[in-house]
């Protein structure tokens, strides 16, 4: 194969993942053999990647070789593209554990084993749509619908691509997905690392908007304000907070749920009289040499920022308002070496499993252990008992993580079950509570003073400057955009402060032609990649939106009782699952209780209920005039 020899790519597959390999060999050769033992992989535990496969040196010395030999051979592979059940077979291999069948389509289309149906409107026939953001799924929602032929210009209220990754520029920031599946299926990357930091992802996100051409569609530096329908005329008009309006016959939000920095209103914020920010917001001159700094929050900014300061400051207080559960990850801090580079550019296939088993080893494998059991024992502390296992398995590593520091176990080790909150993982935070100069104070903080805070139980502490890692405000869906639908109604008056719902999170009655992502119900709380989830709303939308123009509906509107019953089951898988369990506080349910953010199904069940747009599940209307302008 051009761009390898035996040398270079035997010193390459010293560093492959093992259980990669396997399904390689089989797609390679079409040789059966490798589908038995001895060359089946064990499972992973937990997230690790398992690179061994718990093969004995023999065997994967074998498989290696036999690698080698298949990728330098130039024969055809045996088997291009498996699909179906014979895919199915290959996952289980991989992963080594079974895989339900219903996984092989969606896998076979992610891979790229099976085309997507290209879905295109005919020229200039086409509804003109104007996108709201330019971070992951907006510039996702410019790709596709250029793609399908569809006029379009993004709104960027920033001056660059990116959204949460170009405003979120505080030390430490990254993606604790793995990189190799937070990104898009089609534009893959040699990632540096295994867990893309901050910097690479918005490089990686600028490279694309280059490659899809997108900056031309983008309008920069234009925060829309309202968004107002004309029932008549079948068509948004759209304000900037510059004044300027634009008309287009669909909008299609992807605002993020992670957007609005959420600033608490504690007492006395205004009179601190050194530097004081929210982690969205963080000052780029800023020196914290030798300060004493407060960080407010233990969620997972604050899990990056507080290790990745707390060598550079004199003194570090954490507030706590409540403990987090972190898990371990091996590879977490890891470059990719350049082996594994090479592998993924010269071993056919290797990518793609490696992405899969990602895909399945830290996504929806994990979420039956996430269903409350009605007869387990100990529902305060886990609500199953593999549940229970994960508590096993945290605890021990935070003992041992904080081995001779009781006080910190007592401070550190939460009570409600693991999964309750977002689950974590260990950004060396740990370690940063050891550290002599770190504090920290298990308090919710009920006051600021000029020159520092004050725990709930009277605990002061002096600081020069206070990072706020206080998160957002995931509820307030669309917010601050005036948002007004059918007569006249807003989303803020339908949906309340914080109760928004939208059939399979895109569609909402009441306002036809507005299409959400990362709308409610769609942040994956188990694990897997958003990008997964962003991908099956935009091909949703975009095939709504051909159908739409094949058959001359100008509006197209979520029925009632179709939304209705979406978020009834929504709601009901919810009861039945870690979220709405009363032992902690979480950003995916609103004050009453309900879950609001996070998706309850598994990320197959969403991608089936989102290949294609039932436009029985809508009210339309015929056009009266589609295809008009956005300028
Ligand atoms: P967060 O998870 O909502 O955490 C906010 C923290 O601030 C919590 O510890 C919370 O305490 C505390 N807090 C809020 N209001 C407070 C108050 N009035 N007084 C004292 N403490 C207060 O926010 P985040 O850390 O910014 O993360 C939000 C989400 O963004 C994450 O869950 C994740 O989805 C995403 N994110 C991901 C990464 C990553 O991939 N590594 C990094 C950053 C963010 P309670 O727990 O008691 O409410």
């Amino acid at each position: 194969m051009a761009g390898t020899d035996r040398e270079t790519l035997a010193a390459a597959l010293e560093h492959a993942n093992l259980p990669s390999l396997v399904p390689v060999l089989v797609q390679l050769t079409g040789d059966r053999r490798w589908l038995a033992e001895p060359y089946r992989p064990t499972r992973s535990r937990g997230m690790e990647d398992n690179d061994g496969g718990g093969f004995s040196p023999e065997v994967a010395a074998e498989i290696r070789g036999a690698v080698c030999d298949a990728v330098l051979s130039g024969d055809e592979p045996a088997l291009p593209a498996p699909a179906g059940d014979a895919l199915v077979e290959l996952m289980t291999l991989a992963v080594g554990e079974p895989v339900p069948p219903e996984y092989g389509e969606m896998a076979a289309r992610d891979m790229g084993f099976v085309d997507e149906p290209v879905r295109a409107v005919a020229p200039g026939t086409g509804p003109s749509v104007i996108v709201i953001g330019a971070g992951v799924s907006g510039m996702l929602a410019a790709i596709e619908l250029e793609r399908a032929g569809i006029e379009h210009v993004v709104l960027e209220k920033n001056d660059d691509v990116g959204g949460t990754w170009l405003e979120n520029d505080y030390p430490g920031a990254g993606v604790d997905t793995p990189s190799y599946l937070y990104s898009y299926s089609f534009a893959p990357r040699a990632w540096s690392t295994h867990f893309g930091k901050r910097d690479e992802v918005i490089t990686y996100l600028r490279g694309v908007a280059d490659e899809f051409a997108l900056r031309s569609r983008i309008r920069f530096g234009t925060e829309v304000t309202s968004c107002v329908y004309d029932e008549d005329a079948q068509h948004w008009t759209v304000r900037t907070r510059a004044g300027h309006m634009l008309v287009a016959d669909v909008v299609i939000t992807a605002t993020g749920q992670l957007n609005r920095p959420k600033v608490p209103p504690i007492p006395g914020l205004d009179t601190f009289t050194g530097p004081i920010f929210h982690t969205a917001r963080w000052p780029q001159d800023l020196d914290l040499t030798g300060k004493r700094v407060a960080v407010v929050g233990s969620g997972a900014s604050a899990m990056q920022v507080v290790p990745a300061i707390a060598g550079e400051v004199a003194h570090l207080t954490v507030f706590q308002r409540s403990p987090q559960w972190a898990a371990p990850n091996d590879v977490y801090f890891s470059p990719v070496p350049d082996g594994v580079h090479h592998l993924m550019e010269h071993v056919p296939f290797y990518r793609l499993w490696y992405r899969t088993r990602l895909s399945w080893n830290t996504g929806d494998r994990v979420h039956p252990a996430l269903q409350k059991d009605p007869g387990w024992e100990h529902p305060q502390r886990s609500v199953n008992a593999v549940n229970d296992g994960h508590r096993r398995v945290f605890t021990r590593y935070l003992t041992s993580e904080l081995d001779g520091r009781p006080d910190l176990v007592g401070k550190a080790l939460p009570d409600y079950p693991p999964f309750g909150k977002r689950m974590l993982l260990d950004n060396g935070w740990y370690a940063a509570l050891r550290r002599e100069n770190v504090d920290l104070v298990p308090e919710s903080v009920a006051a600021i003073t000029p020159r520092g805070l004050r725990g709930a139980d009277g605990t002061e502490v002096e600081a020069d400057v206070v990072v706020l890692a206080t998160g957002f405000h995931p509820h307030k869906v669309l917010h601050p955009m005036d948002v007004y639908g059918r007569d006249g109604r807003t989303t803020a008056q339908v949906w309340g402060d914080d109760d928004a719902t939208a059939h399979l999170g895109i569609a909402t009655a009441g306002f036809p032609n507005l299409f959400l992502t990362c709308g409610p119900g769609t942040v994956l709380g188990h694990g897997g990649s958003y990008i997964t989830i962003a991908e099956c709303q935009v091909r949703y939308i975009v095939d709504l939106l051909v159908q739409m123009s094949e058959r001359g509906i100008g509006a197209a509107e979520v029925r009632e009782e179709t939304e209705a019953d979406y978020v009834a089951r929504h709601d009901d898988a919810h009861e039945r699952m870690i979220w709405t369990h009363p032992g902690m506080g979480n950003w995916y349910r609103n004050d009453a209780g309900r879950v609001v953010s996070a998706l309850p199904w598994r990320i197959v069940d969403y991608w089936e209920m989102t290949r294609g747009a039932d436009l029985r599940d809508f009210d339309v209307e015929p056009a009266t005039s589609l295809g008009r302008s956005t300028s």
